[in-house]
């Protein structure tokens, strides 16, 4: 009886928490398992903000206080 003991793979292939980049608004670090948004800061490079996307959200909120 020859046949191989077979490894099993038993690693769960899980959410990897990446670095992303700081938030353009608290400039708290963001990872890849927290939502956030990219914004295009400049066009010729293209570069991005990063930002939390609740903090993106609050900050629309403030932006949007019209003077009614
Ligand atoms: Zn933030």
């Amino acid at each position: 009886m020859g046949f191989h003991k077979r490894k099993k793979s038993a690693r769960k292939l899980v959410d990897i928490e990446r670095y992303v980049s700081k938030c353009m608004y608290c400039d708290k670090d963001i990872y890849s398992t927290d939502s956030f948004v990219a914004l295009i800061k400049t066009l010729d490079p293209t570069t991005y903000n990063y930002a939390h996307y609740q903090c993106m959200k609050d900050n629309d909120k403030n932006a949007n206080k019209t003077c009614d």
